[in-house]
């Protein structure tokens, strides 16, 4: 499989917080990566770093390096990293109101996609426009077109900002959270056209989540994040049959199972550490069950699990 998105012990920081520590996870085309973790885990900061989007926060990288179909990003301009963004790139935020602009049609905000990316001219933009959103089926696609955002539900917003992503033919897709804001059943929807689209036109996605139960439907691998660091990383199968690392266990736990009386949620005791106050030795020690003295003192390096990693000095799992 062609690796397009590679992040080799990536580490970040912004002003004086070092906010992510020795990040690996690469994305194959043609497969979908669950990124998953708390608020605070540096989810949508790996995005940013993944992006060559740091800067505009104020980031930079301070170790590792992050490449894109062979190039290392922090070797390319501005200009080269900002070509690569919406031709290459695309990138769907979990608020469509962000990326839509209210005073603009909806149709026209999709036709420019294509016609800055792909030069193409305006009639067959718009009929991109309306292939591409009658695969996202989007019914009456026309009407749509010549609708105001303020006039489209939630969910048909997400479908466009979705459209809006594929419209200059990007080879690798990073969604963040794009579908918090919306119902369950919308959000199961718009999980499964976005993963159907990745997977017919042999795209990459990286897609951000802070749930479980959004990982095991639609992707093929899963990286989990803990305060900043890489907790376990390997194919989601492997990982939902046998998880080794104790907050990926609890994370699988807090999916909502059918059946479950309402109000018995199992959420995870505690609360990610913030950036200045970070725990020595593992940063999930104040949460853990199976916390040693070991852990609450040394960092636990990431090593071999199955067909993945786990960082942790007591998994649950055999290594
Ligand atoms: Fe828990 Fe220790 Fe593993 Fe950290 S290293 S997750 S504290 S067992």
């Amino acid at each position: 499989m062609t690796v397009l998105l590679d992040l080799s012990s990536v580490s970040v920081s912004i002003g004086s917080a070092a906010l992510l520590d020795g990040i690996s996870l690469s994305v194959a085309r043609g497969q979908i990566v669950g990124l998953v973790g708390e608020s605070g885990s540096g989810k949508s900061l790996t995005a940013m770093a993944a992006m060559g989007l740091l800067p505009l926060i104020g980031g930079r990288i301070t170790g590792g390096t992050v490449r894109f179909d062979g190039q290392n990003m922090g070797a390319m301009t501005d200009a080269g990293r900002r070509a690569l963004r919406g031709r290459r790139i695309g990138f769907v935020t979990q608020n469509p109101m962000t990326a839509l602009d209210p005073v603009q049609r909806i149709g026209e905000q999709v036709d420019v996609v294509a016609r800055l990316h792909l030069g193409l001219p305006q009639a067959a933009a718009r009929a991109r426009t309306l292939d591409l959103m009658t695969q996202l089926r989007i019914p009456d696609a026309a009407s749509v077109a010549e609708a105001w955002p303020h006039q489209l539900s939630g969910g048909m917003k997400q479908r466009i900002v979705i459209a809006m992503a594929l419209a200059g033919e990007p080879d690798l897709i990073i969604a963040d959270e794009p579908t918090t804001a919306l119902d369950v059943t919308v959000q199961a929807q718009i999980i499964q056209i976005l993963g159907s689209l990745v997977r017919d036109r042999g795209l990459a996605l990286l897609l951000i989540t802070h749930d479980m139960g959004v990982v095991a439907q639609v992707c093929d691998r899963v990286a989990v994040l803990y305060a900043g660091r890489l907790a376990e990383e390997g194919p989601v199968e492997g990982i939902f049959a046998e998880s080794a690392h104790p907050y990926t266990t609890a994370l699988i736990g807090c999916i909502p199972q059918e059946g479950m009386a309402r109000g018995s949620l199992r959420g995870i005791p505690g609360a990610v550490p913030a950036a200045f106050a970070m725990p020595p030795g593992c940063r999930f020690h104040p949460r853990c069950a199976r916390a040693s003295d070991l852990c609450r003192r040394s960092v636990p390096p990431p090593r071999s699990h199955g067909q993945g990693t786990v960082a942790c000095h007591h998994p649950e799992a055999g290594t």
